[in-house]
């Protein structure tokens, strides 16, 4: 068998040829830094990142590019709306700077709590001479004009416009679209450099003025930066196939004849109970660091994610959240008891090959009765099975730990005691060690 995948641009499940033998490129669709990452959001990226592991473990060298948008995206996905990232800044009163940086370490903390292989990640405001290139390159090719607004996409110009994600563009609403621009020659034309918003705080001189890129170009030009052009895979969630990835597709074509990209996988997503969207007043939409608060393990939630293949999603309950957490803890078990024996690597192999099925890899991961081959699987896994499971200590615990320890060395010792005592109230036991005090489960 040979490895498939399920690629929207030709809905169906194609057998995987990288371009260059034995290495492979691909793209994911990163973050808007304006807010929080939740466990929501962290469901694909755990996705694609077994996908470059899996790729590893059949034997390619991957190269994992990944953006994070910290300008241009709007609040509607379109032209409309304002900058997520001024909105953001304005609601937390800092400049869009910090609170990008803010934004994009909160979410490199939660990529590495879920034992993710850090991608490329690369910023939309490091590249604005790639994009103006790119929209350049666009414009010379005929598919691009200027209006009072800035430099726009002409659909009209891409025969193909809208097959990706199959749109009946006569039957879609266009007043909104035409709002944001009213020069639009059509109403599914976008925006690829914002000249007329002079209010916009973040701004860069340009061939056409002062301005800012649209959102959907920041991808056409890192992707093919990093990557080549065509590159190999790109992923992103289900809702970016009919305006993100559309777009993407069309500049490509504009700029470069063909897509960016030979296959293109899209995630489903995490919902909450019953299929709702997880919301902060159903009390699901919580932080990585927020569920190691709670005294989840975050492998946990990857343990949890890898029940369900990227492209059906999964619902997410703090049941099935603690089935999880006690699941991967009688897994690490039976992985320390293993021997020599059956290995099962090639069902494990196949689960892969299978468009990723990933409840089915994990399976089979039960079922090994080797531990070598089991040391293997989870190179994929990134269960972290062989490793001794550190005690969580609860963020209080933590606080009143580095309290009593400040005590100490200020020779407050009756202080510092009454401290200790406070942690054994909430369970622990404090010893202290060469490397300092720790605190144990009592
Ligand atoms: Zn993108």
């Amino acid at each position: 068998m040979a490895l498939k995948l399920y690629n929207t641009l030709s809905r169906n499940l194609e057998e995987f040829k990288p371009i260059k033998p034995g290495g492979v490129g691909i793209y994911s669709c990163g973050p808007t830094v304006y807010w929080n990452q939740h466990v929501g959001h962290m469901y694909a990226y755990v996705q694609w990142d077994v996908l470059v592991r899996a790729l590893e473990y059949l034997g390619y060298k991957v190269n994992w590019v990944m953006n994070v948008t910290d300008v241009g995206h709007m609040t509607s996905d379109e032209d409309t709306g304002e900058d997520k990232m001024e909105k953001g800044a304005a609601r937390e009163g800092v400049s869009v700077w910090d609170l990008a940086n803010k934004y994009i370490a909160q979410f490199e903390e939660s990529l590495r709590l879920l034992n993710v292989e850090m991608p490329h990640i690369v910023r939309a405001t490091e590249h604005i001479p790639e994009q103006i290139a790119l929209i350049e390159k666009i414009q010379k090719n005929g598919f691009a004009y200027r209006t009072k607004m800035g430099v726009v996409f002409d659909t009209g110009k891409d025969p193909e416009y809208g097959r990706f994600a199959n749109l009946d563009l006569t039957k879609q609403k266009s007043e909104e679209r035409q709002e944001a621009d009213p020069e639009k020659k059509n109403p599914w034309d976008f925006f690829l450099w914002f000249t007329g918003k002079p209010t916009h705080i973040m701004k860069w001189p340009s061939p056409w003025g002062e301005g800012f890129p649209g959102w959907h170009i920041e991808c056409t030009a890192m992707s093919t930066k990093y990557l080549g052009e065509p590159f190999d895979i790109h992923t992103g969630g289900m809702e970016h196939i009919p305006v993100h990835h559309t777009n993407e597709i069309a500049q490509a074509y504009a700029a470069f004849g063909r897509p960016s990209a030979n296959y293109w996988l899209h995630n489903s997503h995490l919902l909450g109970k019953g299929g709702v969207k997880m919301s902060k007043s159903l009390g699901n939409f919580v932080t990585v660091e927020e569920l190691k608060e709670k005294g989840y393990e975050p492998l946990a939630l990857r343990y949890f994610i890898l029940n369900s293949q990227y492209r059906t999603g999964a619902s997410f309950s703090w049941e099935a959240l603690t089935a999880a957490q006690t699941a991967l803890e009688k897994l690490r078990r039976r992985a320390q008891s293993l021997r020599k024996g059956e290995s099962y690597a090639e069902e494990f192999k196949q689960a892969l090959e299978d468009d990723l099925n990933l409840p089915k890899a994990l399976s089979v991961a039960w079922k090994t009765q080797d531990r070598a081959a089991l040391e293997k699987f989870d190179e994929v896994l990134g269960l972290r099975l062989f490793e001794t499971k550190e005690e969580i200590i609860p963020k209080e615990v933590e606080k009143l730990l580095a309290e009593r320890e400040k005590l100490r060395t200020e020779k407050k010792f009756a202080e510092a005691d009454e401290v200790r005592q406070k942690i054994s109230g909430l369970g622990y036991t404090v010893e202290d060690t060469p490397e300092g005090a720790k605190a144990r489960k009592t």
